[in-house]
C-alpha cells in the first residue's frame, strides 16, 4: 500500500451516539415541498436526479456528494430519523486514492489516478463496480458507493456499498495498456478488496475481461485462486449463469409487479424501450416473451415502431448483423425524441442518464415509467411526472437485477458449487418481488402517492440504520 493514501476513516458504525447523546433532533420536513398527485394521496416532491454518467441521483448539485446528502435528508425526513443517524449515513467508511504509473506502448510513462471508496459494510462486504472514464473523480466515486449501499439494502443482499474507478479514457488504450493499468490498480488496492472485504464488478468502461485480470492479479498475490474477489467475470472463471441477462430479467419482474400494484394489465400491454444494449435488448426480449407488446425500440441512431408489436427475436438478429435497429423490415422509423413521447402503457428508458427532462416530461404519454438506465429522469422531470400521475419505478429498484445476480455469483464462488440458470432466475425473481413489495408497503405507509422513488430510498435507508443500531458502536 506504499502509494495508497487513506484520506479518511470515518467512524460510521456509531449508533451508540443515538442512544447516549443528548436530545436527538428529528429532522423537520419543512424544507420539502409537497403536492397532491392526481387520484392519490400526498406525494413528496422528489429532488434532482440524473447527473453525468448515469449516476442514480439528483442532478441539481454540481457535486454528486451533495446529491447524496439531499437524498439522505429527504428520505430521513420521511422516516423521522435523528440528525446523528443521518450524518452517519452521509459519510463513507473509507476513501482511498492511488497513483498508477503505467508504461504506455510508445514507451512513455503516464501516471493515472485511481480510487476505491467503501461507503458501508454494516451488513456485509462492500459491493460496487470499477469505472474507467475521464470524468471519474473522488466525489463521483463516493456518491456511486453510497447509492450502491441503498440499492443493496433495498434488494436485501448481504452487501454494503462501494465503488472504484480510474480517471482515464479506456477507448484510447491498447489491450496491453488496459491490462497493465488494471493490474497496477488491483495491486494498489489489494489490501482493501477481497471476498470478505469489498468485491468489485464491471461498470462503465470495464467488462468481464477486466474482471478476469483483477481476479488473476489478486490470486497471484494470494498464491491461490480466489474467484469471489470480483463478480461479472467470465463463466469459465467462476461467473454465474444468468448474469448477462440479469438486469433485463429484473426489469421484467419489476414491470410485472408494478403493473399489478397499479391494477393494470400486463398481457398485451404496450411497451416502448429506449436503448438496445445489454439492458434494453434483454428487457425487450424477455418482456415480449412474457406477453407484452414491444411497439418501439431505439438505439443511439434512432428508433423503429410497429403498433402491432415488433418481432423482437428477429430484431435482435437484425441488430447483431447491422449494428442498429434502424431499417428493420416491417417497422417505421422515428427519432428518439418521438419515441419517448409515444402513447404506451410502459416507457422503459434503458440508454443514458437525463433522457426525460423538463423539456419533454409534459409530452410523455406513458402510463408508467420503469428506469432501466441509471438516472434517466431529471429531478424536474420527476416532479412533472408525479404531478401528472405518472409513476416511475426508480433505477435503484428497477435495474437491481444485476447486483442481485452478482450476489448469487459471489455466493456460488464462496461455496464452490454452481447453480443452473433456472435456479439463478428463480432466486432473482424472488428477490425482486420481495424488494418491490417492500417499496409498495413504504409508499402506502408514508402516503407517498406516485413517488415510488422516495419510497425506494426509505426502504434502503431504514434497513441500513436499523442494522447499524443492532450492531452498536465499536469502541
Ligand atoms: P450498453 O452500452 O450495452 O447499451 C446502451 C444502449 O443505449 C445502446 O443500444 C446505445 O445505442 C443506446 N444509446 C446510447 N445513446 C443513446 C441515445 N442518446 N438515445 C437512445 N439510445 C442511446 O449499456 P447497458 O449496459 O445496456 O446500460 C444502459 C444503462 O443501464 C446505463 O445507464 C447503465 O448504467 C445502466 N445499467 C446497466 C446494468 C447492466 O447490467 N448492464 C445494470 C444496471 C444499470
Amino acid at each position: 500500500m506504499a502509494r495508497t493514501r487513506l484520506l479518511l476513516d470515518q467512524q460510521v458504525n456509531c449508533p451508540g451516539l443515538l442512544a447516549s447523546g443528548g436530545p436527538a433532533s428529528v429532522l423537520s420536513w419543512t424544507t420539502q415541498r409537497r403536492f397532491r398527485a392526481p387520484g392519490d394521496g400526498m406525494a413528496v416532491q422528489q429532488r434532482g436526479r440524473g447527473g453525468p454518467l448515469g449516476r442514480p441521483g439528483p442532478a441539481r448539485n454540481e457535486n454528486p456528494v451533495d446529491d447524496v446528502h439531499e437524498q439522505v435528508d429527504q428520505a430521513a425526513a420521511v422516516l423521522g430519523l435523528r440528525a446523528s443517524e443521518v450524518e452517519l449515513l452521509k459519510q463513507p467508511r473509507r476513501q482511498v486514492i492511488v497513483s498508477l504509473p503505467i508504461r504506455m506502448d510508445d514507451g512513455e510513462l503516464r501516471i493515472f489516478t485511481g480510487y476505491r471508496v467503501l461507503h458501508d459494510n454494516t451488513r456485509g462486504p462492500g459491493k460496487g463496480g470499477i469505472r474507467y472514464h475521464p470524468a471519474v473523480d473522488l466525489d463521483e466515486v463516493k456518491a456511486l458507493a453510497a447509492w450502491m449501499s441503498w440499492k443493496c439494502a433495498l434488494v436485501d443482499v448481504a452487501f454494503g456499498g462501494a465503488k472504484g474507478g480510474i480517471t482515464c479514457d479506456p477507448k484510447g488504450f491498447s489491450e496491453g495498456e488496459l491490462e497493465r493499468l488494471t493490474r497496477r490498480y488491483t495491486a494498489e488496492i489489494f489490501d482493501l478488496i477481497g471476498p470478505t472485504l469489498d468485491i468489485p464488478a464491471p461498470d462503465v468502461g470495464t467488462d468481464s475481461r477486466v474482471m478476469a485480470w483483477v481476479l488473476d492479479t489478486y490470486s497471484m498475490k494470494k498464491g491461490y485462486v480466489e474467484p469471489g474477489v470480483v463478480t461479472g467475470k467470465p463463466l469459465l472463471l467462476g461467473g454465474s449463469q444468468g448474469r448477462e441477462a440479469a438486469t433485463g430479467r429484473g426489469l421484467l419482474v419489476t414491470t410485472r409487479e408494478a403493473l399489478r400494484h397499479l391494477g393494470r394489465t400486463f398481457q398485451g400491454a404496450h411497451i416502448v424501450v429506449q436503448g438496445f444494449g445489454n439492458v434494453g435488448s434483454n428487457a425487450a426480449r424477455l418482456l415480449a416473451q412474457a406477453g407484452m407488446r414491444v411497439i418501439a425500440v431505439s438505439d443511439v441512431r434512432g428508433g423503429v415502431l410497429n403498433q402491432h408489436g415488433l418481432d423482437v427475436p428477429r430484431l435482435l438478429l437484425y441488430y447483431k448483423e447491422t449494428g442498429s435497429v434502424l431499417g428493420f423490415p416491417g417497422s417505421a422509423p422515428l427519432t428518439n425524441d418521438e419515441l419517448l413521447s409515444l402513447e404506451c402503457d410502459v416507457l422503459m428508458p434503458c440508454a443514458l442518464e437525463a433522457q426525460i427532462t423538463e423539456h419533454n416530461a409534459d409530452r410523455i404519454r406513458a402510463r408508467l415509467v420503469v428506469e432501466g438506465a441509471n438516472g434517466p429522469t431529471t429531478s424536474e422531470a420527476d416532479e412533472i411526472l408525479v404531478a401528472r400521475g405518472i409513476p416511475t419505478v426508480p433505477d435503484i429498484m428497477a435495474n437491481a437485477g444485476g447486483v442481485v445476480v452478482s450476489y448469487f455469483e459471489w455466493v456460488q464462488d464462496r461455496y464452490g458449487y454452481f447453480w443452473p440458470e433456472v435456479e439463478v432466475n428463480s432466486r432473482l425473481e424472488e428477490k425482486m418481488v420481495a424488494a418491490y413489495g417492500a417499496l409498495r408497503e413504504a409508499a402506502d405507509r408514508y402516503n407517498l402517492g406516485y413517488d415510488l422513488r422516495t419510497a425506494a430510498y426509505t426502504v434502503g435507508l431504514s434497513r441500513l440504520v436499523e442494522s447499524r443500531r443492532l450492531r452498536g458502536l465499536y469502541a
